[in-house]
C-alpha cells in the first residue's frame, strides 16, 4: 500500500499493541504486575541506565520495563494512543486529572515564581494553586478573558511580576459557562515573557472541550492536560488523567510522577484504552445531540439565556472570533439561565428522569447539575457573579442517548419549573 496516513480514530483499536507480544491476543492484556523480570543482570543494567537517564539509548535501543510505578505496558499502549488526537510528541497518564494537574505545575514551577491562570478554573486546580502552591512561595496571578493580553502584561510590571512568570496556565472553553480564551495570544504573551534563561511555559487544561475540537499545541501551548474521567473515559466508570507535549517536557513530567507515584492503573490504563476506541464517534454523537437541545432550550419560554458554543454569532463579537480559529465543532456542554431562581433550577433538576443528576461531565449519559451550589460552591459570591454563574444557572452535559427522549425529559422538568415559577407568582 501507498503512504497513507491513518487518522487517530482508526488507529485507536490497534496503535501500540501487536498481537505478537500477546499469544495472539488481539486486545492487549491487562498486565495487572507490579515488576518485570530482567533476562540477564546486564538487562537490568541497561534498563536502569535509560531510566535515570545515565545514558543515551543506542539506536533501536527502547527503554525496558522495570517497576510499573515508572511504566506499564498498558500505560504505554495508552500514552501512545493519546498522542495521536493532539499530535503530541509524547504523553504521560495519570491517576486522576488532579494529579496530572498538581504533578506538572510542580515540576515546573519553584518558590518565587508566579503562576498567571485564566478564571475561572476547574474548583480542584483553583484550590490547589490559591491554598497549597501559595505555601511553597509560588504566586497565583488570576487574568479574565476579557482582558487583553498587552493589558495583562501592562498590570504585570505594574506589579513587578513580569520576569517572575513561569508559567501561563488555561482552561478554555471555561466551565460552566464557555467564554473562551485565545490559545495562541496568550502562548505569545508566554514568549514575551520568557527570556534567554527562562521559558514561561503555556499550559491549556482541554478537559472541557476533549481532545477532538481542539489542539492547543498546534496553536502554541507547551502542555496539554486532560481529566481523563471526562470523555476520554467517556463511560463515569474510571478516574484518570493526561498530560501531552513534546519528549524532552514529558520526560521531565514523568519524572517527577515517579516520585509522586501519580500514574494511572495498569487496568485504568486497559479501560481508557477500551473507551479511545469510540471516543469519536461517542463525542460526535453528544455534539450532535446538544446542538439539538441548544437549540430547543433556546426557544423555551422557560429559558433566559443559552450558553452554548454552537450558538455564538458575529454578534457576539471577539468570542465568535476565537471560536472560529480555535475550535472545529462545539461539543457537549451547556448551560442555560432558567427563567427565576434558585427554586426553579431545583424543580427542573429534581424532575428530571433520564438525564441524571450528578457532576462530572463528557459521558455516555446525560448529567445535569446546578454550578451556584455544587461545582462552584465554593467561590465567593462576587466572583461568581463576575464569571456568569447565578443560582439561575444550570449545566448539562449531554450524553448518546436517543435525543428526542433527551428533549422530552428535559420538557417536562421545565413544565414542572414553570408550574413552580406559577405558583410563587401567586403567593
Ligand atoms: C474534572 C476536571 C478536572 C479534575 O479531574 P479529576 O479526574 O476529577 O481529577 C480538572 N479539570 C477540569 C476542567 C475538569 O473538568
Amino acid at each position: 500500500m501507498p503512504y497513507h496516513k491513518f487518522q487517530p480514530e482508526s488507529l485507536m483499536m490497534s496503535h501500540g499493541h501487536k498481537s505478537g507480544m500477546a499469544r495472539g491476543a488481539v486486545k492487549a492484556p491487562i498486565y495487572q504486575t507490579s515488576t518485570f523480570a530482567f533476562e540477564t543482570a546486564e538487562q537490568g543494567k541497561d534498563f536502569f541506565e535509560l531510566a535515570y537517564g545515565l545514558r543515551e539509548p543506542a539506536d533501536g535501543e527502547a527503554p525496558g520495563m522495570i517497576y510499573s510505578r515508572l511504566d506499564n505496558p498498558n500505560l504505554e499502549i495508552l500514552e501512545k494512543r493519546l498522542c495521536l488526537w493532539d499530535e503530541a510528541g509524547a504523553c504521560a497518564a495519570f491517576a486522576s486529572g488532579m494529579a496530572a494537574i498538581s504533578t506538572t505545575i510542580f515540576e515546573f514551577l519553584k518558590p518565587g515564581d508566579v503562576l498567571l491562570y485564566s478564571s475561572p478554573l476547574y474548583g480542584g486546580t483553583v484550590h490547589f494553586i490559591t491554598e497549597v502552591l501559595t505555601r511553597f512561595g509560588i504566586q497565583a496571578v488570576p487574568f479574565y478573558y476579557d482582558q487583553r493580553p498587552e493589558d495583562i502584561l501592562r498590570q504585570l510590571k505594574a506589579n513587578h511580576q513580569a520576569s517572575r512568570v513561569a508559567m501561563i496556565y488555561i482552561e478554555t472553553p471555561a466551565n460552566p459557562t464557555n467564554t473562551l480564551i485565545d490559545i495562541e495570544a496568550m502562548s505569545r504573551l508566554a514568549k514575551t515573557l520568557s527570556s534567554e534563561k527562562r521559558q514561561v511555559l503555556t499550559v491549556v487544561d482541554n478537559t472541557y472541550m476533549g481532545p477532538l475540537w481542539q489542539h492547543p499545541l498546534q496553536l502554541g501551548a507547551d502542555l496539554v492536560l486532560y481529566s481523563a474521567t471526562k470523555y476520554i473515559g467517556g463511560h463515569s466508570d474510571v478516574i484518570a488523567g493526561a498530560a501531552l507535549g513534546s519528549r524532552e517536557l514529558i520526560s521531565r513530567i514523568k519524572a517527577m510522577r515517579t516520585f509522586f507515584g501519580s500514574m494511572a492503573s495498569p487496568y485504568d490504563a486497559w479501560l481508557l484504552t477500551r473507551s479511545l476506541e469510540t471516543l469519536k464517534l461517542r463525542m460526535e454523537k453528544q455534539t450532535r445531540n446538544a446542538q439539538r437541545i441548544a437549540r430547543f432550550l433556546q426557544n423555551h419560554p422557560m429559558v433566559e439565556r443559552v450558553h452554548y458554543l454552537g450558538l455564538l454569532t458575529e454578534a457576539d463579537g471577539e468570542q465568535y472570533r476565537i471560536y472560529e480559529r480555535q475550535c472545529s465543532a462545539p461539543g457537549a456542554m451547556l448551560a442555560f439561565d432558567i427563567r427565576g431562581g434558585e427554586k426553579e433550577a431545583f424543580a427542573f433538576l429534581n424532575h428530571l428522569k433520564l438525564v441524571k443528576l450528578a457532576v462530572s461531565l463528557g459521558s455516555t449519559e446525560s448529567l445535569a447539575e446546578h454550578p451556584a451550589t455544587m461545582t462552584h460552591a465554593g467561590i465567593p459570591e462576587d466572583v461568581m457573579a463576575e464569571m456568569g454563574i447565578s443560582e439561575k444557572l444550570v449545566r448539562l452535559s449531554i450524553g448518546v442517548e436517543n435525543v428526542r427522549d433527551l428533549i422530552a425529559d428535559i420538557e417536562f422538568a421545565l413544565e414542572q419549573a414553570a408550574e413552580v415559577r406559577e405558583a410563587e407568582m401567586v403567593a
